[in-house]
C-alpha cells in the first residue's frame, strides 16, 4: 500500500559553517534524532571525509562500503548508498577519508557541482519517503559544501558562542549569496543556531547580544548549551537524545526541531 502521510519530496537543510569544532556535526546527529523522534523519517547525508555523523550515529568503518563519495564520484545510485541507523526513521549516507579527493577526482565534471542536487532533487525521491535531508558539510567553503548549498533548500549554521563567532559569517553568506546567483535561487537561510552556549559566561551572552543585533530574526530563540553529554554521546555511537534523554542537550536539539517544524508550517500556509 502507497503511504500519503509524508510529503513527496522532502526538505533538505545543508548544515554549514566554515569552521571547525563548532557544532555541525553535533547539530546534524542531534536534530536528525529529534525531528525521528516527531516520527519523522530522516536521512543524514555525512558529507564531511572525517566521518565523525557516520561514526556518531554508530556506522562502523566496515559498514562504509557504499558512501557519499560511491554517491558523487562513482556515480552510485541514490538507494544503493542509504542505510538504516538502529535509530527508528533515520537513515544515513556515511562518508570515509576518501571523499577528501573528490574535488580532484571531479575536476573534469562539468556538473561537479551539481551532482548532490542531482541525487538529491530528483524526481523518484519522494519514493524514499524522507520529510527531511540533512547535510552535515566538511569544515571549508569546498566543492562538497557547494555541492550541498546547491542541493539544499536551506542552510543551518551553528554558530559556537566564543570569541570572533560572528567573524567567519560574511564569507559564509557571500558563499550562500553565489549559490543563489548561479545555480539556486531559492536557497534560504534556515536559521544561525548558537551553540555550546554557557549562560553564566558573559562571553556567551554578548555573544547571543551580537548575534540577535545584526541578523535579527534569523537567529534562533532555542540556544544550544554546553552540555557534557552532548560531547559524551558520541563515544557511544548515539546521538544525546539516546544516551541521556533528559540532558539539557537532548531538551535543546526537541526545541530546535520544534522550532523548525513551526516555521516550516508557517512557511507552508
Ligand atoms: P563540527 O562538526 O562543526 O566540527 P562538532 O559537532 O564535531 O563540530 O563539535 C566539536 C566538538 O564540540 C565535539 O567534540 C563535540 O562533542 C563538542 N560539542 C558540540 N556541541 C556541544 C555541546 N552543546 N556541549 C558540549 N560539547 C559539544
Ligand atoms: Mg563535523
Amino acid at each position: 500500500m502507497t503511504d500519503f502521510s509524508h510529503s513527496p519530496s522532502p526538505q533538505i537543510i545543508a548544515i554549514a559553517n566554515q569552521k571547525g569544532g563548532v557544532g555541525k556535526t553535533t547539530t546534524s546527529i542531534n536534530l536528525a534524532a529529534a525531528l525521528a523522534e516527531m516520527a519523522l523519517r530522516v536521512l543524514v547525508v555525512d558529507l564531511d571525509p572525517q566521518g565523525n555523523a557516520s561514526t556518531g550515529l554508530g556506522i562502523e568503518a566496515e559498514e562504509r562500503e557504499m558512501t557519499t563519495y560511491e554517491l558523487l564520484v562513482g556515480d552510485v545510485p541514490l538507494g544503493e548508498v542509504i542505510q538504516p541507523t538502529a535509530l527508528d526513521g533515520l537513515s544515513i549516507i556515511p562518508a570515509t577519508v576518501d571523499l577528501s579527493s573528490a574535488d580532484i577526482d571531479l575536476i573534469s565534471n562539468d556538473r561537479r557541482s551539481f551532482l548532490l542536487h542531482d541525487s538529491l532533487r530528483q524526481s523518484a525521491m519522494g519514493e524514499f519517503g524522507f520529510d527531511y535531508i540533512l547535510i552535515d558539510c566538511p569544515p571549508s567553503l569546498n566543492l562538497l559544501t557547494v555541492n550541498a548549498m546547491v542541493a539544499a533548500h536551506s542552510v543551518l549554521v551553528p554558530l559556537q558562542s566564543e570569541f570572533f563567532a560572528l567573524e567567519g559569517l560574511s564569507q559564509l553568506m557571500l558563499s550562500v549569496r553565489e549559490v543563489r546567483q548561479s545555480a539556486n535561487p531559492g536557497l534560504r537561510i534556515e536559521g544561525i543556531v548558537l551553540t555550546m552556549y554557557d549562560k553564566r559566561n558573559n562571553l556567551s551572552r554578548q555573544v547571543e547580544q551580537d548575534a540577535r543585533e545584526n541578523l535579527g530574526d534569523l537567529v534562533f530563540e532555542t540556544l544550544i548549551p554546553r552540555n557534557v553529554r552532548v560531547s559524551e554521546a558520541p563515544s557511544y555511537a548515539m546521538p544525546v537524545l539516546s544516551y541521556d534523554s533528559n540532558s539539557q542537550g537532548a531538551v535543546a536539539y526537541r526545541a530546535l526541531a520544534q522550532e523548525i517544524m513551526n516555521k516550516h508550517r508557517l512557511m507552508a500556509a
